[in-house]
């Protein structure tokens, strides 16, 4: 009987498999036929591609999807109007370096924020914790994120997956599950008889055939990208070359793409030898690395601070050093030169907050300041806006993403003013829709 059923099952659950495919394929024109059409006017509008604001323009969005943009296109029949005409409207933005399950109090610190993270507030708390979190980078006009690990053992997943399917309001997430790290993760001071804790909150390596390991163990609990730290700071060791070789293949295998946390050159240069498709912070890379990263197309996510949030931080992080503005600029300096140096060596720039300190306002506002450190340091805001849209997109390999254009999804923003000439318009979001729904309606 048992023998029976076994070779009966598996071929059940194919034809079933078979059968979802196919209905669902001959479904789908029936469906697009229901669905509604919304027509939306924008006064201006953000064309990413090209990397230019074109004068008004109407969107016809059909369920998730754009259908069509054009100038004074005609109104289908039922369709509902949404009159953005006062507004620069733009594709929801993608913040490329997040972490929605990690908050960070101002005066903590890695170690014992993780700690605490880990062993009090637990993984489920963490979910829910960043499930509303997420909701305020929705509202600020993020409607994608890639959130880079510090969940716990795949609470990120759980939170996409409440998401999805409209538990929860939150952007589209690309998640990573646990970051593949050497020994001790970020938790510097960790004794060596508790370093098994490091693994709750990191995937600790162990030579390549474990690094493959990982990938495929993160892929099949859920992870729709990868992150590794080329090297784990504030911790001062490194994955192995061969081992980051062995992460890229392995993951480019099920065309999942590769992030890589590395701040030092030594650290930035072996990640983008090995492989991997960015690199995460970058600090001290040099000229050489960055001319390697223009020709190997690995992009840079500089997860920089802009002058009003590190006031904040170093005003409030409780040290007893006090800054002046000029101080505060000089510090800022380092990272500033560094953009500047990515940029002239051509270098794709992809927008990313790493925003995991509590700033005590929303959290998606708090991320969206990364944008005015690009300012800060020189890049025009058409560079910005591409950062983090249409670059972000290519960087993902999702051609739905990025772009406001028939076939995208229908992720769409408004704001007051034009970006162009204040970039401050960028704070002022009237409008978010994304994949299709309405969740901040413009008045
Ligand atoms: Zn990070």
């Amino acid at each position: 009987m048992r023998i029976i059923m076994k070779k009966i099952v598996p071929f059940i659950f194919a034809a079933q498999i078979i059968f979802v495919f196919v209905s669902g394929s001959f479904a789908q024109p029936q469906q697009q036929q229901n669905q509604p059409i919304t027509v939306i006017r924008a006064g201006r509008f953000f064309d990413s591609e090209n990397g230019v604001f074109l004068p008004a323009r109407d969107i016809i969005v059909k369920g998730n999807l754009i259908e069509s943009v054009g100038e004074n296109l005609p109104v289908p029949k039922g369709a509902t109007v949404i009159d953005l005409r006062k507004y620069t409207v733009l594709p929801g933005l993608i913040d490329a370096h997040t972490h929605l399950l990690y908050l960070e109090n101002l005066q903590g610190g890695l170690t014992m924020e993780g700690m605490k993270a880990l062993t009090i507030e637990g993984t489920p708390l963490r979910a829910l914790r960043g499930a509303a979190r997420g909701k305020t980078f929705l509202l600020s006009g993020i409607t994608t994120v890639r959130d880079l690990g510090n969940s716990g053992r795949f609470g990120d997943v759980a939170l996409r997956i409440a998401i999805n399917e409209g538990t929860v309001d939150g952007p589209r997430m690309y998640v990573s599950g646990p970051g593949l790290s050497s020994e001790g993760g970020q938790f510097p001071g960790l004794q060596y008889n508790y370093k098994s804790i490091a693994d709750e909150e990191y995937r600790i390596i162990h030579g390549a055939d474990d690094a493959r390991s990982a990938v495929r163990e993160n892929i099949t609990f859920g992870a729709n990208c990868i992150k590794i730290y080329s090297n784990n700071t504030p911790n001062p060791t490194m994955l192995s070359m061969e081992e980051m070789r062995a992460i890229v293949e392995e993951a480019h295998l099920y065309r999942v793409k590769v992030a890589a946390h590395a701040t030092s050159d030594v650290a930035v240069r072996r990640a983008v030898e090995a492989g991997v498709d960015s690199i995460e912070h970058a600090y001290q890379v040099s000229d050489e690395t960055l001319k390697l990263m223009k020709e190997k197309g690995t992009a840079l996510v500089p997860t920089d601070s802009d002058f009003e949030s590190f006031k904040y931080f170093v005003e409030n992080s409780g040290g007893t050093q006090k800054l002046t503005d000029e101080q505060i600029k000089q510090e800022l300096k380092f990272q500033q030169d560094r953009l500047k140096r990515a940029l002239a060596a051509g270098v794709t720039i992809v927008a990313g907050s790493d925003m995991y300190i509590d700033m005590q306002r929303p959290q998606g506002d708090a991320a969206k300041r990364v944008l005015f450190a690009y300012l800060e340091s020189g890049m025009t805001p058409v560079q910005i806006l591409q950062a983090a849209t249409i670059n972000a997109a290519r960087l993902f390999n999702n051609p739905r993403l990025g772009a406001i254009k028939t076939g995208t999804f229908a992720d769409i923003i408004a704001v007051e003013g034009n970006p162009a000439d204040d970039f401050n318009a960028i704070e002022k979001v009237r409008f978010v829709m994304k994949n299709g729904k309405v969740y901040m309606e413009a008045k």
